[in-house]
């Protein structure tokens, strides 16, 4: 859905709310020329108190670690990009939903160095279903190994969320839709799997989880490490620095992508190889439940966590 059909009125940008037709940039922003912009995607969850954010501190804490390799400045504090979020939220009543920090290097000159560009700062938010499809939560998805790889960390900084990355993970992803695959699973530069375009990956093999570690160029996910703990706690043991081959794919028990917008998404067949039975395996239904029960907050559990938008 185009976010002209959906009910939205309000974006933070540089400090103020604007009517959302009025959030715009100029066509020489040094950001749309050159990908140099950093961002985040989160999810608020309706919850029985309201729409509560979802480790919203940790996707604050990765948006300004992006800047550091950029020599970015984000010209707002923690505080006041909290508060902006929350009165997004608010002003278009949103129950829960995706939201979207980004920062960029606005409109000055247009060098290749952002020298005296300004750091334009944005806030969205909109309500979005299920990432990969309606009937990928409970199905999973079909995917295929993509012909590209992976930005090496030794040639763009794949910890940090930066705009220009993308351009690999709609490569990868427009690929694998083409041929007529839901999503992509992309290789590091060694040949090893990295990650999807917008996802980190699980295995599970033998009863135990195994997920690339943050040396195989990944970003550090924080729906990933959501996942590590709660199998943790569940007696899972995880080796979250694995090195997984693509043949190992094949041979899996099952597999599962993570991810802000995916959430827990099984994955069914890659390459048409079916994984396992071919069905949300156990492991991965155990978790996914477990990630749901907890982002709807149907328990108590890790209340440090959640951001309540009505109780701030
Ligand atoms: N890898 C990439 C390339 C991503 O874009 C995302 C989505 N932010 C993820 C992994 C998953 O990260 P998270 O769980 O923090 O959303």
């Amino acid at each position: 859905m185009g976010f002209d059909e959906m009910d939205v009125s309000t974006i933070w940008m540089n400090g103020e709310y604007r009517d959302w037709e009025d959030a715009t940039v100029h066509v020489l922003t040094h950001g749309l020329h050159y990908g140099t912009g950093v961002f985040e995607g989160v999810r608020a969850y309706d919850t029985d108190r309201g729409p509560a954010i979802f480790r919203w501190e940790e996707h604050l804490e990765r948006l300004y670690n992006s800047t550091k390799p950029y020599d970015m400045e984000i010209p707002y504090t923690r505080e006041e990009l909290t508060e902006a979020t929350l009165e997004v939220i608010r002003r278009n009543d949103l129950d829960g939903g995706y939201i979207r920090p980004i920062a960029f290097y606005g409109y000055d000159s247009l060098g290749v160095s952002p020298k005296d560009n300004p750091t334009d700062v944005a806030i969205a938010a909109w309500p979005w279903g299920t990432y990969l499809g309606e009937d990928a939560l409970e199905n999973g998805v079909d995917v295929m190994v993509s012909s590209w790889r992976k930005h090496a960390s030794s040639q763009i900084p794949t910890n940090a969320k930066t705009t220009g990355l993308y351009v690999n993970s709609m490569l990868a992803g427009e690929e694998a839709r083409r041929n007529g695959y839901v999503e992509a699973i992309v290789l590091n530069k060694e040949g090893n799997v990295a990650e999807g375009p917008g996802e980190n990956i699980f295995m599970v093999r033998d009863g135990k989880l195994y997920t690339p570690g943050l040396s195989q160029s990944i970003l550090d996910g924080i729906t990933r490490d959501t996942v590590i703990t709660l199998a943790r706690e569940r007696g899972y043991e995880v080796d979250d620095s694995a090195t997984i081959s693509r043949g190992e794919l094949n041979t899996a028990d099952e597999l599962f992508f993570t991810g802000s917008a995916a959430e827990v998404t099984p994955i069914r067949k890659v390459d048409n190889v079916v994984i396992g039975e071919g069905t949300r395996g156990p492991v991965t239904e155990e978790l996914q439940s477990a990630f749901f029960d907890l982002v709807e907050r149907r328990t108590d559990d890790h209340e440090e966590w959640f951001t309540y938008v009505d109780e701030q």
